[in-house]
């Protein structure tokens, strides 16, 4: 599933390209997640004005409200300059056609979806409850520990959850509990300033590097320009039960917290 680092990758790889310029159509397949929630012909005419990113969203701003793209389970952008576009595929169920060429989503399971926004002054209901961006100036351990506070739940659930910090999935939730040296089965209130600092230190890291790496999580993401991204292969724990640990050489262990499995360090990462 895309994470922040592969939402930023991909937001990095257009900017360039999408940045003032000017949408002349929209192409549909089958239903996404959400409706568009305009109708498509709104949008001709309609400048680009920046390439965002809020969480796992990228968002696109325009002259008129904006378009927010959630990239799901399995979505993926492609941009295609003009008169380079093959025809839609099974799976392109989005594209808008620009002066410049063609922003193209292709999405096998239909989990992603493209949203419009009307007013940017008013955060979108998607938007509106996330947590700090892990990323941004402001995110340390203090903020950390104030959104974990009174929370019973296991730290690395939380860290899942997009209210508590933003764009963190399965993957560097676990990668930056290993780092930090914190149990994930710990509660997430019952983390000291200390560790919770440490933790955000960790998240930071781990994140971007991904973002440094071209950070790819999953063998449908592609970056931007096609490429497959890398990270997958640094990782210190995360599908590797097991294995050793390349901290200390234990056996990398798996349990499954909240559905979804978690992969660390017994040894390493302390209660
Ligand atoms: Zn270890």
């Amino acid at each position: 599933m895309p994470e922040l680092p592969e939402v930023e990758v991909t937001r990095l790889g257009l900017r360039d390209a999408l940045r003032g310029s000017r949408i002349d159509g929209v192409h549909q397949g089958k239903p996404l997640r959400w409706p568009l929630g305009c109708p498509p012909q709104q949008l001709h005419g309609e400048r680009i004005d920046d390439v965002e990113r809020r969480g796992k969203y990228l968002l696109l701003p325009l002259q008129h409200g904006e378009l927010i793209v959630h990239l799901g389970m399995s979505g993926s952008l492609r941009w295609l300059a003009a008169g380079t576009a093959p025809p839609p595929g099974a799976h392109d169920h989005f594209a808008l056609l620009t002066d410049r060429g063609e922003l193209r989503m292709r999405d096998p399971r239909r989990f992603g979806a493209v949203v419009w926004h009307a007013a940017r002054a008013a955060p979108h209901a998607l938007l509106a409850a996330l947590g700090p961006e892990p990323l941004g100036a402001g995110f340390d351990g203090a903020v950390l520990q104030r959104a974990l506070r009174g929370r019973s739940a296991a730290v690395k659930t939380l860290l899942l959850d997009q209210r508590i910090v933003a764009g963190v999935g399965n993957i560097y939730a676990c990668e930056a509990l290993h780092r930090a040296g914190i149990d994930p089965r710990r509660a997430g209130g019952e983390i000291s300033a200390a560790r919770c600092a440490r933790l955000a230190e960790a998240l930071r890291a781990t994140l971007s590097e991904a973002v440094a790496a071209g950070g790819s999580t999953l063998r449908d993401f592609a970056a931007a320009d096609g490429a497959h991204g890398c990270f997958q292969h640094a990782a210190r724990v995360y599908d590797r039960a097991g294995l050793p640990c390349p901290a200390c050489g234990a056996a990398v262990l798996r349990i499954t917290q909240g559905q979804r499995s978690t992969y660390f360090c017994a040894h390493c990462q302390r209660r």
